[in-house]
């Protein structure tokens, strides 16, 4: 199955940034410049630590290999909470948020849940980073979202009504790694929904969405904040014996699943960048 989706899915992408200089590459039949193939992913995938306390100095290592400067990077310190920031500038004031939780609950590796949305965000910096955009990118590590959304909360407050309208849309990765793209119903504005339903769709991409009963993530915050926003997980029906248990180590990830929501965030993220800031409220 993966081989013909990744090739649909670097065809929709080809298409979408209409690059010249990817038609080479695409008539060789290669991974364009610029796209993160799943190998890189997986690597990235398996250098999880495993504590806490490590997690977030190994996200700005891993944001650093990605090319982000130091000046992009910032620790945004809440009364109890932390969440890193990396900022890439576009040329209007209005803004896409790409968050994914780096904290994990205490039994595990915290592999699944959310390693790989960390992961997931970090190549969608990758391969954005030399692309000119209009809106500015804040790629958001959030943290304790496991105590109660507490580091997007946290961000979430700080935005002023004055502030929220160049705040377009939220795109939010919890837990890739065991299956097909998926959108959480319940965590999700419909009409960002129905963007990535339709996205996944042009790339011949397996899609599913439904409301996950019990389970609530970062986007939450946001659309608290009357931000639109998603969460995009690769969730299966297996994922209660799996997350936040002991079970959830490296060797559970599926990495096309990964790469396959890396494909559809990115492409999501892109799509919202060409529309209007309004156009998912
Ligand atoms: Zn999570």
């Amino acid at each position: 199955m993966s081989h013909r989706l990744q090739r649909a899915l670097v065809q929709f992408l080809c298409i979408a940034f209409a690059f010249a200089f990817f038609s080479a590459s695409m008539q060789a039949q290669q991974t364009p410049a610029g796209f993160s193939t799943e190998e890189q992913i997986k690597a990235d995938l398996q250098s999880v630590p495993c504590k806490n306390e490590d997690r977030l100095n190994a996200v700005r290592s891993l944001f650093e290999k990605m090319g982000a400067g130091a000046s992009e990077i910032s620790v945004d310190k809440h009364k109890n909470v932390e969440n890193l920031v990396i900022t890439k500038p576009g040329s209007s004031p209005e803004r896409i948020i790409i968050g994914a939780h780096y904290d994990k609950v205490s039994s595990g590796c915290g592999a699944i849940d959310n390693w790989t949305g960390i992961v997931a965000m970090a190549h969608i910096y990758k391969t954005l980073k030399p692309v000119s955009l209009k809106k500015s990118l804040l790629f958001v590590a959030f943290g304790k979202e496991e105590s109660g959304l507490i580091g997007s909360g946290a961000m979430a407050g700080k935005i002023t009504k004055d502030q929220v309208n160049a705040y377009c849309a939220m795109v939010n990765i919890d837990s890739l790694g065991l299956g097909a793209p998926q959108v959480a119903d319940n965590m999700s504005s419909k009409k960002l929904l129905d963007a990535a339903a339709a996205l996944a769709k042009s790339m011949n991409m397996p899609f599913g969405h439904a409301s996950i009963s019990g389970a609530d993530s970062d986007s939450s915050s946001f659309i608290a904040k009357k931000i639109p926003a998603l969460t995009i997980h690769g969730m299966t029906n297996e994922w209660p014996v799996i997350l936040h248990s002991h079970k959830d180590q490296p060797s559970k990830i599926n990495s096309t699943s990964v790469y396959l929501g890396y494909g559809l965030a990115l492409a999501l993220v892109y799509s919202i960048d060409k529309a209007s800031c309004d156009a998912y409220r």
